[in-house]
């Protein structure tokens, strides 16, 4: 492992598309098949056993339900590991490499001034103010992170199709010298950074949106900075390349997608769950997207997107226990 380059990458909230609200209902077989429908029952219950739990959880606490969603992210890794087959020495090594990593961006990165960051002029001042305001509030130093108009970043690791991108974040991109002296914790002299972290915001999706939209759609993609999702999915991806697998076999795997799924619910809820306002502002923007999304209307929802629907269920039940 003699270079990790870290870049991101996530699409956010696009926004006209169509849902298939696919439900999961097999129809039962009764021909001699006990076992495999017994089977099925027992995962219907445990499922409906841990849905109760939560919810019973998540009508009391906020910090249940984050545990909860950080929860499934986690889990969704896991089955990344599982199913492409990595055993657990590297595994555990890239993990702590993507934690070192995080951790640099978190208090070098993303609290250094940059000389070469941009805050694009041709984006409206109210957007470029609530940015950088929510990147302050989130402890990271506007100063370094580019704040741009277009997507520039030519290789988005979950999405080929960007044309209907509103928003996206890049974390910062750096390259790892030396991978043994960095999982020795030396994150100072091993680390060096290329490029500073950047928020894209599309212009003219954004001056069509709602004002309380707008902020939460950059809500959105603070979140992914804050969280540094696109360290971690940059690692594993360099990870499974490293076992052999391509990336464009790695994205479309429907285990890579409801890890996707995990990390685009996250950077909704996860600043819901913080701030009352964006929660409502969240709702808002979910409850209009339902509404959007018609099963007639052609395109298709990405697939690293979780339901509209199912986020604003969520979302609903975080507005109630603010
Ligand atoms: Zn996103």
């Amino acid at each position: 492992m003699k270079q990790l380059i870290s870049s991101f990458t996530a699409v956010t909230v696009v926004l006209l598309f169509s849902l298939s609200f696919a439900t999961n209902t097999q129809p039962i077989q009764h021909k001699n098949q006990t076992s495999s429908y017994t089977n099925t029952i027992k995962k219907g219950l445990a499922k409906l056993i841990a849905f109760t739990k939560f919810k019973n959880s998540a009508s009391t606490n906020l910090n249940d339900l984050e545990k909860y969603f950080r929860y499934r992210q986690h889990i969704a890794l896991l089955k990344i590991k599982k199913t492409f087959n990595i055993p657990d020495e590297p595994w555990q090594q890239c993990m702590k490499g993507i934690e070192l990593v995080k951790k640099y961006n978190k208090n070098i990165s993303l609290k250094t001034t940059h000389s070469n960051v941009i805050h694009d002029s041709n984006l409206p001042n109210n957007l470029l103010e609530i940015t950088k305001r929510l990147l302050h509030e989130n402890d990271i130093n506007p100063a370094s992170v580019s704040i741009k108009n277009k997507v520039e970043h030519k290789n988005l690791h979950t999405h080929t199709d960007t044309t209907n991108i509103i928003g996206c974040a890049q974390a910062p991109i750096t390259t790892i010298n030396n991978i043994s002296k960095l999982l020795q914790g030396d994150i100072k002299t091993t680390i060096k950074q290329n490029e500073p972290a950047c928020i894209f915001l599309s212009k003219n999706e954004f001056n069509e949106m709602k004002p309380e939209h707008q902020y939460a759609n950059i809500a959105h993609e603070v979140t992914h900075l804050v969280e540094d999702h696109g360290t971690e999915l940059s690692g594993i991806l360099y990870l499974l390349k490293l076992y052999g697998y391509d990336k464009d076999q790695i994205i479309k795997h429907p285990v890579w997608l409801a890890y996707s799924r995990t990390i685009e619910t996250n950077a909704n809820i996860l600043p819901a769950l913080k701030n009352p306002k964006i929660a409502r502002y969240m709702k808002s923007l979910w409850g209009d997207q339902c509404k959007i999304i018609h099963p007639k209307v052609k395109k298709v929802w990405p697939k690293t997107h979780p339901s509209p629907l199912t986020l604003y269920v969520h979302l609903c039940r975080i507005v109630k226990c603010h």
